[in-house]
């Protein structure tokens, strides 16, 4: 059974000038084990998707199965649980998903009480080279480390869903690489990580390329190594 499977997805926003489709129609299904890539012009739905993947938004229309049971009748509470839980979510700001308060060795350690996992902080920081900053603030963090940071936070415990928006958009190689190994390493440990990216070597490390124009699916060339995975204008990601 996939993880999610969408059906006709359809978000909608209200702008000054009139209701803008953000999705129009997506049919998407997720599965654990791979990184997916979600690319496409800005404004396309890229954010949208992610969000109604990541169980912060609900669908306008159409239909969100997240293990077989439908979104629509879950409770507040049990989205919340399976946000806190099952899903790791790193925002394109990455200081959107830090606790401003908590030092990283901090947002490492109540990550892993949210989700009522155990791990050794120093071991996740130093998947992305942060151990020397465990006492360090998100504020006084450089970008990259912020990225870098907020990757690693979302990605304790291994969790079923793992979405990034961007990534990796700011980083210098070095760190863009660290934190695609953890991305991998999570996908290869079960997660199902899936990025919106304009990054090639993000879209590289990836198993699946999606395209989203204008808040529709379409498969189109491929990049590197990752493939684009269509099936009568179905994603499988
Ligand atoms: P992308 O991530 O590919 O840049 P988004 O999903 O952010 O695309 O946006 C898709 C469309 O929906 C755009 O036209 C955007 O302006 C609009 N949109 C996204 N979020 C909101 C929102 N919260 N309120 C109003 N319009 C939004
Ligand atoms: P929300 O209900 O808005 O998702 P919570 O109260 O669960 O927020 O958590 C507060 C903060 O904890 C979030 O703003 C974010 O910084 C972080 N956080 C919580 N859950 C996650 C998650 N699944 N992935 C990444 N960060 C998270």
């Amino acid at each position: 059974e996939p993880l999610l499977q969408g059906r006709e997805l359809l978000q909608l926003y209200a702008a000054p000038t009139g209701p803008t489709q953000a999705l129009r129609g997506v049919d998407v299904t997720v599965v654990g084990g791979r990184i997916s890539a979600i690319t496409g012009p800005s404004g396309s739905g890229k954010s949208t998707l992610l969000a109604l993947l990541a169980l912060r938004e609900r669908p306008a229309g159409g239909e969100l199965r997240h293990r077989g049971t439908l979104v629509s009748g879950l409770s507040r509470r049990r989205l919340q649980q399976l946000r806190r839980r099952e899903i790791g979510w790193v925002a394109q700001r990455p200081t959107h998903s830090l606790f401003p308060q908590l030092d990283a060795r901090g947002q490492i350690e109540q990550m892993a009480r949210l989700r009522g996992v155990t791990c050794d902080p120093l071991d996740v920081l130093a998947e992305v080279e942060l151990t020397g900053r465990a006492a360090a603030l998100p504020a006084v963090l450089s970008g990259g480390e912020q990225q870098r940071l907020a990757v690693a936070a979302a990605s304790v415990g291994t969790p079923a869903l793992l979405v990034a928006d961007e990534p990796t958009a700011e980083l210098d190689d070095d760190s863009a690489a660290l934190v695609l190994r953890l991305l991998r390493a999570r996908a290869d440990a079960g997660s199902a990580v899936v990025l919106a990216t304009h990054d090639a070597r993000a879209m590289a490390a990836a198993d699946t390329v999606l395209r989203l124009r204008h808040g529709v699916l379409t498969g189109s060339a491929s990049d590197g190594r990752a493939h684009t995975s269509m099936i009568d204008g179905q994603g499988r990601i």
